[in-house]
C-alpha cells in the first residue's frame, strides 16, 4: 500500500464521478471528463466520423442509436429480450441483430458485440457508425450480406460487467457439455490462495496482487495466466467461469445466425473486444481458426498475414504478462462455427480495440482492481451510492475510455477492418466454393 496509490484513486473517482452512471440513465456520450479535443490525434478523420453519436455511456442508450441506425437504413431487426434479468435501472435487456442485404446471401459478414459484457462500447460504436456511414452508401456486393448482432451479453453490458447473468464468460461457454468438464486443477490451487473477504478497498487489491504474485514465483508466469485465463468449470463464484450449460447468450445467438445466415456457404466473423493498450487505433486480431488452415489463411488475406501471426499476436497481446498467448475453452467462435456447419464455414477473429497506456489499467495493480471492483459490484448491485457510482464508473472508463481522441482512431481502424472483410467477403462468394468448416474444436493450445 502507498499513498501515490490511494491518491491516484481519490483522483479517478473525483474525475468520473461526474461521468457517465448507467443506473440514472445519463448519457455521457464523448463528452466524459478526460477527452482531448480532435485537433491533437494525427487519424484521419472525415465530416462523416461522429464519434459522440456512436460511443455511448450506458447500454439502453448503446442499444437505441443502434436500433435507430438500423432502422434509418431499412435493415431487417429482431430483437431477443433476456429472460428473467433486467438492468441496473430496472430496464429490460435485449440481444437485437440487424440484418442489411439479401437473405439468400451466399457470403455474410457477421459482427457481434457485447460478448465481454462492458467491453461492448466499442463494438457498439462500431457497428452503428458502419451503419450510419457506410451502409447506405454501399452497395453491398452480390451474393454478401451483413448481419451485426448487438449486445450477445447484455446482462454484462448494461452492469459494466465481463460475465453474464450467472457469472458465466461467455467466450469460454461454448464447450461440450454432454462429455466431461475441462480439467483446470492448477487454477484452484491457485484461486485457493486469493482472499475471501468481501470488499473494494485498496488493501483488498494489494493483497490479491501479492497473491498472484507469489503463484507466479511458484508456478511460472504463463503457467498462472494459462490457469487463470482459459476458463474453468468448477467454481462460478471465480473468474473466468465457463458454466454447466450453454447459456442463453451462446444459444439465442447461434440460433439467429441459423435463421439469418441461412443460405450461407461463407461467414466473415468479427467480434467486437476491448481493451489491448499498444496504442490509440491499434487492434488486435485474435485469429480462432486453427493456425495454417484455409479458413485462417482466408482471414489473414484479408486483414494482413502479419495481423494474425501468432508470434506477432503474442507480441502485442500479451503486454508483459506472458510470453505467449495462453490456452483457451470453449470460444464462442468455435461455437459459431458448430452451429453453422456443415453449410457453412466461419473465418474470422476477436478482434481487441487498443488505447494508449491508461492510468486506470496500466498501473500494477490494474488488473486486481477491475477484478475487486467487478466482484464487489456483482455481489453488492449497489449501482447508486457515491462509492458505486465511482466503481460503475471506473469499470466503464477501462472498458471503453472516453477520450474523443481514442473513439476517433478506434472507428478509423473499424471501418478500416469491415471494409477488408466485406471485400473478402465478396470474393469468397464470387469462387463459388463449398463450404468447408475444418476441424471443429472445444479447445485450443495454440501451439
Ligand atoms: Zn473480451
Amino acid at each position: 500500500m502507498s499513498i501515490d496509490r490511494r491518491q491516484l484513486i481519490a483522483g479517478v473517482s473525483a474525475s468520473l464521478a461526474s461521468g457517465p452512471v448507467p443506473a440514472s440513465g445519463r448519457v455521457a456520450g464523448g463528452t466524459g471528463s478526460g477527452d482531448t479535443t480532435s485537433s491533437a490525434s494525427p487519424i484521419r478523420t472525415s465530416g462523416s466520423l461522429k464519434p459522440q453519436n456512436r460511443f455511448s455511456g450506458d447500454y439502453q442508450t448503446a442499444r437505441r442509436r443502434f436500433l435507430e441506425a438500423a432502422a434509418a437504413v431499412g435493415a431487417h431487426v429482431e430483437h431477443h429480450r433476456l429472460p428473467g434479468f433486467d438492468g441496473p435501472d430496472g430496464r429490460p435487456l435485449f440481444m437485437d441483430a440487424a440484418r442489411i442485404g439479401p437473405a439468400d446471401a451466399d457470403a455474410v459478414v457477421v459482427s457481434v458485440c457485447g460478448t465481454h459484457g462492458a467491453e461492448g462500447f466499442c463494438g457498439s460504436a462500431a457497428q452503428t457508425d458502419w451503419l450510419l456511414s457506410e451502409a447506405p452508401q454501399r452497395n453491398l456486393p452480390k451474393k454478401v450480406s451483413a448481419v451485426l448482432v448487438h449486445a450477445v451479453n447484455p446482462y454484462g453490458f448494461a452492469h459494466l460487467l465481463r460475465t453474464n447473468e450467472h457469472s458465466v464468460n461467455i467466450n469460454r461457454n461454448a464447450i461440450d457439455f454432454t462429455a466431461p468438464l475441462p480439467e483446470n486443477s492448477l487454477f484452484e490451487e491457485i484461486f485457493a490462495t486469493f482472499p475471501t473477504r468481501a470488499g473494494h478497498d485498496e488493501d483488498l487489491v494489494a493483497e490479491f496482487g501479492a497473491a498472484r504474485a507469489a503463484a507466479e514465483k511458484k508456478y511460472g508466469k504463463w503457467e498462472v495466466n494459462d490457469a487463470l485465463g482459459r476458463g474453468q468449470y468448477t467454481n462460478a463464484a471465480a473468474p473466468e467461469y465457463g458454466g454447466t450449460r450453454s447459456e442463453w447468450s451462446s444459444q439465442t445467438l447461434f440460433s439467429i445466425l441459423k435463421k439469418l445466415c441461412a443460405g450461407a456457404r461463407h461467414i466473415a466473423y468479427l467480434d467486437w473486444h476491448t481493451l489491448v493498450s499498444i496504442g490509440d487505433g491499434k487492434l488486435v486480431y485474435l485469429c480462432f481458426n486453427q493456425t495454417g488452415d484455409h479458413l485462417f489463411e482466408r482471414a489473414g488475406a484479408w486483414w494482413g498475414r502479419e495481423a494474425i501471426d501468432r508470434e506477432a499476436v503474442n507480441k502485442q497481446w500479451s503486454t508483459g504478462t506472458a510470453n505467449r498467448r495462453p490456452s483457451r475453452n470453449g470460444i464462442l467462435m468455435w461455437g459459431v462455427q458448430r452451429a453453422l456447419a456443415p453449410q457453412a464455414d466461419v473465418a474470422g477473429a476477436v478482434i481487441e480495440f487498443s488505447s494508449d497506456p491508461i492510468e486506470l489499467l496500466s498501473n500494477p495493480e490494474g488488473s486486481q482492481r477491475v477484478w475487486v471492483y467487478s466482484r464487489w459490484l456483482r455481489h453488492t448491485r449497489d449501482y447508486q451510492s457515491p462509492m458505486g457510482r465511482f466503481v460503475a464508473a471506473y469499470l466503464r472508463e477501462t472498458a471503453t475510455p472516453t477520450r474523443r481522441s481514442f473513439q476517433e482512431a478506434a472507428l478509423t481502424a473499424a471501418r478500416g477492418s469491415y471494409a477488408r472483410a466485406f471485400a473478402g467477403a465478396a470474393r469468397w462468394a464470387e469462387e463459388n466454393v463449398s463450404a468447408r468448416p475444418g476441424k471443429l474444436v472445444y479447445y485450443s493450445a495454440f501451439v
